[in-house]
Parts: structure tokens; C-alpha cells; sequence
């Protein structure tokens, strides 16, 4: 169960190896020692203090299994209260169904459409032919950069930048592909005020009913994770969260929050700007990168 987590110790977890009894004292340290690295990472210290209580109430009363040394066990405990808060299934998608319908959402700038074209790619790889529908009406650029995007893949796309009607071209791209198996759509990530922006996206939400909607959040912006997550799940029921700019130096502690806010799993992070730069999410690659 420990993998790379066990192998790949961080700071906080070296801590612990080298000590040689895990007491009461030992243990208060390491929980400490772990708010301090979740903090630095920018993970929301209400959830930080609830992690940390929950890690320290079980490492003082759970007698660890048989075969394992008390100080592996309290790792175990750590990893498992972490991957607990991130969503322990994320398994990447499974299109059990067609159409399936996947709705990505997302601020302007977080790297949705970059997003879309690294999906459809992973979704060619699995031997899909996805089709992608335009519904962006407010970043003009946005038809042209997701026709480069597809052309390259040969992906079908429908879209049309005289038509400033995302309701309208969500119904004329469901008509357009109703025989494909995945249908993804791409939304704006802007309007004049962001109530205008949710309220649209729950419009959308009523028209294409997704089979999955899927949020995509900036790995950099720390905190405003939560807020983000919690407008958009106004709108529609988040079914899975993708992380973007995850190359960087960026820790993505807010994903947490955004984990919290909607209870959806993250199911792949973005690690670049090509279109290969795109992972299944690893959540003991991902305590590393918080703890580390
Ligand atoms: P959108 O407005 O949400 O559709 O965002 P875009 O897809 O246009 O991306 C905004 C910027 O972020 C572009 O410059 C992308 O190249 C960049 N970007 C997207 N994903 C990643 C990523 O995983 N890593 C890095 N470094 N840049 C990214």
C-alpha cells in the first residue's frame, strides 16, 4: 500500500523513520510537521486542522495490524486520511455508455481547451474517436484554437463563431454527433459577471445533460480552488476534477479544497502545455508533491 510514498519519503515522513519510538510526543510532532508542509502547500487550514485531528486520533488508538512496525503504520494512517480528502477511486474515465457526454468547465485561463485537446488524445490512444462541440460564444479565439487543436487529430468539431448562442450551438452539436460514442464540450470560462457565467453553464447542464461534467482548475491559484469549485457545482454535479500546471512549482494544495467542496475525485493532471503533457492522477504521487 505504500509504494512510492513509502520509498519516495518526503521530509516529514524521513522524520519518522528515524525515530525509534512513536509515542504520544513523536506523534504531535509528526502531525505538526505535516500541517506545516499542508500549509506551505497552500491547502485550506480548516481542512488542514480536520486532516491533522483525524491523522493523530488514529496513529494514538489503533493498534497497527500484525507484521507492521508501529512507525509504518502511522504512515499508512497518514496516506490513507490524505487519499481519503482527494478521492480514493480516481481510476480516469470510464465510457460505459453512449453517447457519453462529457462537459468540461472551467475559468477562462485555467487550461480548458488545452485540456480538451490532451483528453481527446487520451481518449484516441483508448481507440475513441471523440467529437467536440464549441459552445464558447465569449473568447473569439477560442473555435479557431480548438480547430487547430482537432484538425491536427482529426477530430470532428462543430462549432461556429457567427453564432453567439451557447444553448443554441449545444443543441446543434448533440443533432451533429448524435451516432459518437464520446461527445466532449467546451464552454466559455467567462461572461460580464461570473453569475451570468454559472447561470449559463446550468442551462447547458439542463440541455446536454453530461454523463460526466468535468472541472478543470488552475494548479496555481492555491486558495481560490475552493470558490471556484463550489460556484460551478451550482451549476451541475461535478463528476470529476482535472488540476492544470502541474509542471510548475506549484504544489496544487487548492485542489484539495476543490476536492472537498464538490466530493469529486481528481482523474488526471496536466504536467505541460503539449498535448501530451497529461497524466492519469497518481494520489501518492500527489501527498509527495504536498508533504514534500
Ligand atoms: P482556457 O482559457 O481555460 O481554455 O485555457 P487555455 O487552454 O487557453 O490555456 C491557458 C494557458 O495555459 C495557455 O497558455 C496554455 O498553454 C497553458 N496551459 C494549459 N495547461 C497547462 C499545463 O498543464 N501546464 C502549463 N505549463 N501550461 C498550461
Amino acid at each position: 500500500m505504500l509504494g512510492s510514498l513509502g520509498e519516495n519519503l518526503t521530509n516529514t515522513m524521513k522524520k519518522l523513520v528515524g525515530m525509534s519510538v512513536i509515542d504520544k510526543k513523536t506523534i504531535k510532532e509528526v502531525v505538526k510537521e505535516i500541517q506545516r508542509a499542508l500549509i506551505q502547500s497552500d491547502v485550506n487550514i480548516a481542512l488542514v486542522l480536520n486532516l491533522s485531528k483525524k491523522i493523530e486520533k488514529r496513529a494514538l488508538e489503533e493498534e497497527p495490524p500484525k507484521g507492521i512496525t508501529p512507525r509504518e503504520y502511522v504512515i499508512t494512517i497518514i496516506y490513507e486520511e490524505m487519499v481519503n480528502l482527494l478521492g480514493r477511486e480516481a481510476v480516469g474515465l470510464d465510457i460505459n455508455q453512449k453517447p457519453y457526454k462529457i462537459l468540461f468547465l472551467g475559468l477562462q485561463g485555467s487550461g480548458k481547451t488545452t485540456t480538451i485537446g490532451k483528453m481527446c488524445r487520451f481518449l484516441q490512444k483508448k481507440g475513441f474517436n471523440p467529437a467536440v462541440v464549441c459552445t464558447d460564444t465569449w473568447r473569439p479565439a477560442a473555435y479557431e484554437q480548438l480547430k487547430q487543436l482537432t484538425e491536427e487529430m482529426q477530430i470532428p468539431l462543430y462549432g461556429d463563431p457567427e453564432n453567439k448562442d451557447a444553448l443554441d450551438l449545444a443543441k446543434k452539436g448533440l443533432n451533429e454527433f448524435k451516432n459518437k460514442k464520446v461527445i466532449i464540450f467546451d464552454t466559455a470560462g467567462r461572461h460580464k459577471e461570473e453569475s451570468d457565467l454559472i447561470a449559463e453553464m446550468d442551462q447547458l447542464d439542463d440541455i446536454i445533460q453530461p454523463t460526466e461534467a468535468i472541472l478543470v482548475i488552475d494548479g496555481t491559484i492555491g486558495q481560490q480552488a475552493g470558490e471556484q469549485a463550489k460556484a460551478f457545482s451550482q451549476a451541475t454535479d461535478i463528476g470529476s476534477i482535472i488540476i492544470t500546471k502541474l509542471d510548475g512549482s506549484a504544489k496544487g494544495g487548492g485542489a484539495m479544497s476543490a476536492v472537498a467542496e464538490t466530493g469529486a475525485p481528481i482523474k488526471f493532471i496536466g504536467t505541460g502545455e503539449r498535448i501530451d503533457d497529461f497524466e492519469l492522477f497518481d494520489p501518492e504521487r500527489f501527498i509527495s508533491r504536498l508533504l514534500g
